[in-house]
């Protein structure tokens, strides 16, 4: 089935940036969102996203335009059931979602394709709530959408291989580039960076180097374009936090304990750089670290 028109749940950051991509790569996109507020916050956001790339140079003004033209929103979540692809980037709470899907299966053409984007909720558990569960998968990108290169496309357990490579061909269209990874808790990405973030934490908590010797010792002694430290601040403490517990809870594994400074940091309100001070202190000129 061609995917032509490709419908977006959520129109918060993430959902922004997918509508972005692929009006820029010549889909129909029409994005909901249960806030009227969060709609026209992302218009605006996409529109100055837009202009940036423009202003870049990586698009040219007719791309823009023609853009923002492909995109429209609706408050009626049901009216996505017209669409051949739709890709829920709501809020990360499985209530939530789980209403989502069962509230679109009835509008839904017998094809359309169903995906999450959730960072850390079973595909398998999603799609077992739906009608589809072989066409239903995880449609992952990386935060900012626009620039991050990575998708990851998860099978549940029950994806069928034309879904599969149906997103797979959707993910090549829009530029970017996409890793396969079976359905367990931290899909690839997560799994992997999370604990080297936790073990940099660690480090720290145990006394044996600073903020500065941690980050400065990744970034030139692993060529890592951010130290550890400095990537947790920008990601957000809280999230850190919440993925190590699915790591935790999810794979059953004291490998990934939490560690105890991290808890700290996210008690304290020291989520990273939204709330201005993380690792880094970023009321001044600049990033001061906190330890
Ligand atoms: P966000 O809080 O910025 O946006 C969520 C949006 O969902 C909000 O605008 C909210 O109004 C809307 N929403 C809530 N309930 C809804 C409903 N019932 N129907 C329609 N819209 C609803 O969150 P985000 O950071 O964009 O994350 C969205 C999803 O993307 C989550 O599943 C998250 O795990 C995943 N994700 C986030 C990141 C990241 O770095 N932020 C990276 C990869 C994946």
């Amino acid at each position: 089935m061609a995917i032509e028109r490709v419908g977006i749940v959520g129109a918060g950051q993430m959902g922004n940036g997918i509508a972005h991509v692929f009006a820029v790569a010549g889909y129909d996109v029409l994005m909901t969102d249960i806030s009227a507020d969060a709609l026209a916050a992302a218009l605006a956001q996409i529109d100055r996203n837009l202009e940036r790339q423009v202003t870049r140079e990586i698009i040219t003004a007719e791309t823009k335009s023609e853009a923002m033209r492909r995109i429209s929103s609706t408050q009626t979540l049901t009216d996505l059931g017209r669409t051949d692809l739709i890709i829920e980037a709501a809020t990360e709470r499985e209530t939530i979602k789980a209403a989502i899907f069962e509230d679109l299966v009835p509008h839904l053409k017998p094809d359309t394709i169903l995906t999450s984007n959730t960072s850390s909720i079973s595909i398998t558990r999603l799609a077992s709530r739906t009608d589809r569960p072989e066409k239903f998968m995880g449609f992952h990108f990386m935060n900012p959408v626009p620039i991050m290169q990575l998708v990851e496309l998860i099978r549940g357990i029950a994806t069928d291989e034309p879904t599969f490579r149906a997103c797979e061909e959707v993910v090549g269209k829009l530029g970017k580039t996409s890793t396969a990874s079976e359905d367990f808790p931290g899909f690839i990405v997560n799994r992997i960076l999370m604990p080297m973030i936790n073990e940099a934490i660690y480090t720290l908590y145990e006394g044996v180097g600073s903020v500065q010797s941690i980050d400065t010792s990744l970034k030139l002694g692993a060529n890592h374009p951010m130290g550890p430290l400095e990537l947790a601040d920008f990601i957000g403490l809280d999230t850190c936090l919440a993925i190590m517990n699915v790591l935790h809870d999810g794979l059953a594994d004291t490998k990934y304990r939490p560690c105890p400074l991290l808890t700290k940091y996210v008690e304290a309100g020291w989520l990273g750089r939204k709330t201005k001070r993380g690792f880094y202190d970023y009321r001044g000129d600049e990033p001061v670290p906190t330890r």
